[in-house]
């Protein structure tokens, strides 16, 4: 297969372009324009004395949030109850994303209100500051209706095993498609090294050899290791908190992969004292909620239960193939704008796989979104603008 690694995947093309400033306009509805503030008006008005804040957990009453200083650090031991600002509860009450784990937000400390029967301090918010990306998910009640999961992350932490659960590409493939249309780092961690021992010369490690290669010569970091604190060593322990060193990375993979042995190998202070709180439990096990965990190496992780479950638009076959890097330098130049570059059509895709261009293996994944047989995930759709 020719290597596609010396490719300028950035040099999009006029279409492309226009395509990618549509998706990252975050305008919301027409009702939110009073409460969603573009940068500059942002900085007017924490002139006036409002403060910055990160909203660190969203649960079905309450919201809870944590001062930024300007520099972006979040005082996540300085959790405080916010309440919607009067002027916005309308809204607040029709608009299920309102608000979500890693929005920025400005705030007015308020006397505490003693009906919310908390020591926490409380806070009124006022304004949210655009997304600069978000993740989302399928209502799990309305499947049309879209659940913001959590925005402004810096990176998205891919994480598979290798086995118990065996790794699954597809999986893999999809929630690089969302990182590629919210303009995300993505980085994939492939985990429990330490079951394929032994094991070299299974075909099965043959094949996950290959497509780790696969996944870096399409630019994207991969790394292999064993979460087990027993069995990692001093380098890979340095090499995973330089990953996640500084940055906000949103965790994600299914359940049992090691994705909170990862986190305990970096050393997470517990933000919430606020989770012993009787009322703060209230309602946690039937609402999806999400934490902001602050890292002792500096940095945070936000570890979502619904994270498995991306949205992936599947019914527009221009922007499911554009989440294929690879399949960027074609798609455009088929005879037409709707080509589901599938086998039979006059389609620069399938040309290119055929050269070897494209491997079989990240096609077979996109046709499986495209008609829907890539299994339950194969049905999430990614949406264009909030
Ligand atoms: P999570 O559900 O993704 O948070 O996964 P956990 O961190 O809870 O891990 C699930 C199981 O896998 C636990 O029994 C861990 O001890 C085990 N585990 C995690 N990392 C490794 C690893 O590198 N090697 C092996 N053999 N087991 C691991
Ligand atoms: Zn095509």
């Amino acid at each position: 297969m020719k290597s596609w690694k010396n490719k300028n995947w950035d040099k999009f093309s006029k279409k492309e372009k226009i395509y990618k400033q549509a998706k990252k306009k975050d305008q919301g509805s027409k009702t939110d324009q009073t409460f969603i503030l573009t940068s500059k008006q942002w900085e007017e008005k924490i002139l006036s004395g409002l403060f910055p804040a990160r909203v660190v957990e969203v649960q079905k009453k309450y919201i809870f949030v944590a001062p930024e200083n300007l520099s972006g650090k979040i005082k996540t031991k300085d959790v405080r109850i916010a309440t919607v600002a009067k002027k916005h509860t309308q809204i607040y009450r029709k608009e299920r994303n309102f608000v979500v784990v890693g929005d920025r937000v400005l705030c007015q400390s308020a006397v505490i209100n003693e009906n919310i029967g908390s020591d926490l301090p409380q806070c009124s918010l006022e304004y949210r500051l655009s997304r600069e990306n978000k993740l989302s998910r399928i209502d799990p009640l309305l499947a049309s209706r879209e659940h913001v999961l959590a925005s402004n992350v810096d990176q998205l932490v891919i994480v598979a095993s290798y086995l118990h659960p065996r790794v699954k590409w597809g999986l893999i493939d999809r929630y690089l498609i969302v990182a590629e249309h919210e303009n995300i780092k993505p980085i994939i961690i492939l985990n429990k090294k330490d079951l394929l021992d032994g094991l070299e010369k299974e075909s099965f490690v043959k094949d996950c050899i290959n497509m780790e290669s696969l996944y870096t010569k399409l630019g994207y970091e991969v790394h292999s290791f064993q979460a087990d604190k027993r069995k990692i060593s001093k380098e890979e322990k340095l090499k995973l908190k330089s990953i996640f060193s500084k940055k906000i990375s949103l965790l994600s993979g299914h359940s049992g992969v090691g994705k909170s042995s990862i986190v305990n190998l970096l050393g997470p202070e517990i933000i919430q004292d606020v989770e012993t709180d009787a009322i703060l439990t209230k309602g946690r096990h039937t609402t999806t909620f999400a934490s902001f965990l602050k890292l002792k190496i500096g940095g945070y992780v936000i570890d979502t239960p619904g994270i498995r479950s991306f949205k992936v638009e599947t019914n527009d076959p221009f922007s499911l193939s554009w989440g294929f890097v690879e399949m960027r330098p074609y798609i455009e130049k088929c005879k037409y704008r709707t080509c589901r570059h599938e086998r039979g059509d006059e389609c620069k895709v399938v040309e290119a796989l055929d050269q070897g261009l494209i491997s079989e293996r990240r096609y077979q994944s996109y046709l499986g979104l495209l008609l829907g047989t890539s299994g339950r995930e194969g049905r999430m759709s990614v949406q264009m603008t909030e």
